[in-house]
Parts: structure tokens; C-alpha cells; sequence
């Protein structure tokens, strides 16, 4: 049978259709991994509490196994003997994932200009959403995960992995 024009059209925007619900479907439901590391992680902690309210935005489910979690928010320093197991909580991440790098420090070392702390969690981890402050406040946490939502609502449901690995590469050229 002849394959026509409109064939391919409505193919294209059926495509389309289902990207979109799709990206508003992944935009709308981040399940963020628990893991603290430094003095950032309380401001994370507080966004969590009633004054706060993460939970208006359907936020406050923090999985106790990053199998369970597509979000990281790396909230403060890292060592670099905590290196390893942030790479490795976040190869365990259900994919599509994504990382915020919450404070300076998590972002590029910040004060700590030392031996001791990976300067900024990119050599590590592809970075999202780079959010400023020491530390941030819990508003603007939940205001970064908002933005994030954006990019997800606008990303390409079948080129995810390959934006996943694009940004792995950078981080493994940045380290
Ligand atoms: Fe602590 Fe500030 Fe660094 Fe956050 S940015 S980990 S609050 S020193």
C-alpha cells in the first residue's frame, strides 16, 4: 500500500502528542533520592517541613532507595571520599533522572578550596539545574525544581538517554 504524506503527518503528530503527555506526565512527579551532605541538606530538610511546604508541588516523597528515585539533589560539599557513592547512587537512579547541585559548594567546591572536596559535583554527576546560595533558602529549592520541571516538560521523550549520555561525556571530559 502507498505510504502517503498524510501518513507521515499524522504519524508525526501523534509523536508529538504523546511526548507531550509524557513530558507533562515525567515534569509532574520527581521523587527525590534521600541524601544529605552537608550544611545545604538542612535547608533541603526544612523545604520538606509545613513552613515550607514541598508538598504543595507533590515533592515531599524522599525515597530511601534510589531505585525508587529519578531526582538527586546534591545539597552541599562533596568529599572526595564521598565521590564514589554519589556516582554510585546515582547510576542506581531509575532512569530518566535528573540532578540539581544545590550551593556553591556542590556547584564548585565553594569555600573549600581544598584537597579534600571535589570541586563542583559535575566531574561526578551531569548537572541540571545549578542553583547559587550558602546555602539556599528552601525556597529556592522548591523554586529550582520548578524550573527543572520546565526542561523536563520540553525534553524529548525517546532523546533522553542520549541527552543522559551527552551530558555523562561532559562530565567525563570536565573531570
Ligand atoms: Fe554549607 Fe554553604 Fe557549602 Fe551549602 S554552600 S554546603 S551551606 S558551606
Amino acid at each position: 500500500m502507498a505510504h502517503s504524506h498524510e501518513d507521515d503527518a499524522s504519524a508525526g503528530i501523534m509523536l508529538t502528542t504523546i511526548e507531550g503527555i509524557a513530558g507533562w506526565g515525567r515534569s509532574n512527579s520527581q521523587w527525590p533520592v534521600t541524601m544529605g551532605l552537608a550544611c545545604c541538606a538542612i535547608e533541603m530538610m526544612a523545604a520538606g517541613t509545613p513552613r515550607f511546604d514541598m508538598a504543595r508541588f507533590g515533592l515531599e516523597v524522599f525515597r530511601a532507595s534510589p531505585r525508587h528515585a529519578d531526582l538527586m539533589i546534591v545539597s552541599g560539599r562533596v568529599s572526595h571520599r564521598m565521590a564514589p557513592v554519589v556516582r554510585n547512587i546515582y547510576d542506581q537512579m531509575a532512569d530518566p533522572k535528573w540532578v540539581i547541585s544545590m550551593g556553591v559548594c556542590a556547584s564548585s567546591g565553594g569555600m573549600f578550596n581544598n584537597y579534600a572536596i571535589v570541586q563542583g559535583v559535575d566531574h561526578i554527576v551531569p548537572v541540571d539545574i545549578y542553583l547559587p546560595g550558602c546555602p539556599p533558602r528552601p525556597e529556592m529549592l522548591i523554586n529550582s525544581v520548578l524550573e527543572l520541571r520546565k526542561l523536563i516538560k520540553d525534553e524529548k521523550f525517546f532523546g533522553h538517554r542520549k541527552a543522559i549520555a551527552r551530558r555523562a561525556e561532559q562530565a567525563a571530559l570536565a573531570a
